[in-house]
């Protein structure tokens, strides 16, 4: 049976609770040697890359190059997300994942308690948990980029597009603004150019769906 470690979930921050078995999930020679499990019941992989020398911290406090590819925890209620992709497509650098907890943090603040709107942010593909692209992405191979929905007017979390008549241009300008606060962002791509903050690239449409990438 491969080893179950404990880490706790914060942004940034992945801690070994079990600091005597403690060792990062590593791959070695394609071998699976640990599997964390994020503090409550949610799964989650840190990877360390294939190098035995970084696998193991035993007080437990791993670099930032140690801890790769995490998986975004499942969205509940005080989250301010949902996911609209499978899990095994939302894998990605522990910054980005701290950059869509705390953008759903910020969000649940601004809009879910502040005006009883409960309106979430639809999260859609990421990465592959080892790199690479879910089915149908040019890129996303790095775990550095997701796609979000643009919000609605009308109440509810779903699908929508910027020529539907429950887009909405303030909730959506909302979010990329809690982006830009809470994550390094290198773009967002979006195809509503009046909202601040999006670039709209001709090659490849994004009427549905904000493509971010950070840093
Ligand atoms: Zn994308």
């Amino acid at each position: 049976m491969l080893p179950v470690y404990s880490v706790t979930h914060a942004p940034g921050l992945y801690r070994v609770l079990n600091p005597h078995q403690g060792r990062w999930a590593t791959r070695y020679h394609g071998f699976e040697q640990g599997e964390p499990v994020f503090a409550g019941a949610q799964e989650a992989y840190v990877y360390s890359g294939n190098n035995p020398a970084m696998c193991a911290d035993p007080s437990g406090q791993p670099t930032a190059a140690e801890a790769e590819f995490v998986q975004l925890p499942p969205g509940t209620f005080r989250d301010g997300y949902y996911s609209y992709s499978p899990r095994s497509s939302q894998w990605g650098t522990q910054a980005l994942v701290s950059c869509l907890t705390t953008t759903g943090a910020l969000w649940f603040r601004a809009v879910i308690a502040s005006h009883r709107n409960r309106v979430f942010v639809g999260v859609g593909d990421m990465s592959l948990k080892e790199g690479g692209a879910p089915p149908g992405h040019v890129s996303h191979k790095t775990g550095k980029d997701v796609d979000l929905r643009p919000l609605r007017c009308d109440y509810r979390s779903g699908p929508t597009d910027i020529d539907k008549k429950n887009y909405s241009r303030e909730l959506t300008q909302l979010l990329v603004n809690l982006l830009r606060t809470a994550c390094s962002i290198k773009m967002i791509l979006f195809d509503d150019t009046e909202v601040v903050g999006v670039t709209q690239d001709k090659r490849y449409p994004h009427r549905n769906h904000l493509h971010v990438r950070i840093k």
